[in-house]
């Protein structure tokens, strides 16, 4: 089947032509998929039947893949979705929502562009579970598809997409690339391209080639460490420069599209949070433009521990008072493991019938704290 989901409207336009058409069947089918969020090509009922019918003679499809599960936190504020994409693939993406007063929440979709990853990353629950497969792009747009569907009875969008769920978007350049464009094309689902965030391990060359794409998408860079000995016990697939290599590519790459690059740090107690480590941090990158992000490390099966407050606290001063710019990440979702690092779709998982939300019975979500089904309540405000 040749999914609907991964054309971009200019090819869109050229089918519909191909298939003997008004150019404008396009635009109405554009506006179906990405307003009403349809599930299958039977509900797109913006065309004529005869018009379904040929699309599907010619192969064409919708097929979103199903919800298996989701699980909602107890502030309501995140969203965990297992998705069952193809025949057998299970992914997870994230919703995460801010509240702002008087304003719709600011809702991100955390994405995956693999089930699995081969990077390896030692504190990383993906990382741990080795690489199965790329996602296609129309799979990645359809975490966010399936998202803004279930924000829809309450007047709430996606407003921001984060390339952050499992996997490793630059070793899926292509598939990623094609998502961000059908994401941000205003005929599609038409997020600024400043609302997208791809974040990568440091694939150098996918680095550069996102530079020269001609998109204003950012760029988050997983470093974790300020030199290149501890950066290769954390990320064993790291090259033997790495360190040096991705400060002189996040340069290369503000000066290309003008977007400042952020440096994400996941700190780990004992392993990569000391003054002194922070002090070459902030040796290595001041001057360099960029934005550092510490993510206290989130808890999963490999018994790394996160630093106590104060030790981030002042990894963070150290950093600052050193002239770089930095935040410590809020931390969102950790008690459903859906934040940074945990997402995984286990054997336990795996065991679940695959029960589509929408029918009578879901599956019960095993195991989960606080687990809801069916779509999220509102942000408790
Ligand atoms: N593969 C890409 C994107 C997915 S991982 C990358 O590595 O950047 C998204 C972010 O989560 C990365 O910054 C990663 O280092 C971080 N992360 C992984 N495991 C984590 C954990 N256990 N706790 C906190 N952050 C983690
Ligand atoms: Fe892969 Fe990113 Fe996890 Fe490393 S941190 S294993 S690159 S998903």
């Amino acid at each position: 089947m040749n999914d609907l989901y991964r054309i971009l409207p200019q090819e869109l336009d050229a089918l519909m032509v191909e298939l003997g058409e008004p150019r404008y069947r396009a635009g109405q089918l554009l506006r179906a998929l990405y307003h009403d969020f349809p599930a299958a090509l039977v509900e797109v009922r913006a065309l004529p039947a005869a018009l379904r019918e040929k699309l599907a003679a010619a192969g064409y499809g919708v097929g979103p893949g199903d919800e298996v599960r989701s699980v909602v936190s107890e502030d309501g504020e995140t969203t965990k979705l297992l998705l069952r994409l193809g025949h057998d693939t299970l992914i997870e993406s994230v919703l995460m929502q801010y509240p702002e007063p008087g304003k719709h929440p600011r809702s991100t979709v955390c994405v995956s562009s693999q089930a699995g990853c081969a990077m390896g990353c030692i504190f990383c629950a993906t990382g741990q579970m080795g690489f199965e497969r790329n996602l296609k792009a129309e799979e990645m747009v359809a975490q966010v598809v399936h998202m803004a569907r279930r924000l829809k009875p309450r007047s709430e969008h996606v407003t921001n997409v984060v390339f952050m769920g499992m996997g490793e978007p630059l070793a899926n350049y292509g598939e990623t690339v094609r998502a961000a464009r059908l994401l941000t094309d205003p005929r599609a689902f038409g997020l600024a391209q400043r609302s997208i965030t791809i974040s990568t391990v440091g694939i150098l060359s996918g680095i550069d080639r996102l530079a020269d794409q001609g998109m204003q998408v950012g760029l988050a860079i997983s470093l974790h460490a300020p030199n290149e000995e501890l950066r290769r016990r954390l990320v064993p697939t790291a090259g033997p420069h790495s360190v040096h290599d991705l400060v002189s590519a996040a340069r290369r790459y503000f000066k290309k599209t003008g977007r400042r690059v952020t440096f994400e740090y996941a700190l780990i107690d004992g392993l990569n949070d000391s003054p002194e480590l922070a002090r070459q941090l902030a040796g290595l990158l001041r001057g360099s433009g960029t934005h550092v992000n510490l993510i206290p490390v989130n808890p999963t099966a490999g018994g790394f521990g996160r630093p106590p407050r104060q030790r981030v606290v002042a990894f963070e001063r150290i950093l600052r008072e050193g002239g770089v710019n930095c935040t410590i990440r809020a931390e969102k979702g950790s008690e459903i493991s859906a934040a940074c690092g945990q997402l995984r779709t286990d054997e336990d998982i795996a065991r679940v019938d695959f029960v589509p939300l929408s029918g009578a019975a879901a599956a019960p979500a095993r195991g989960r704290r606080q687990s809801a089904l069916g779509p999220a309540p509102s942000p408790a405000r």
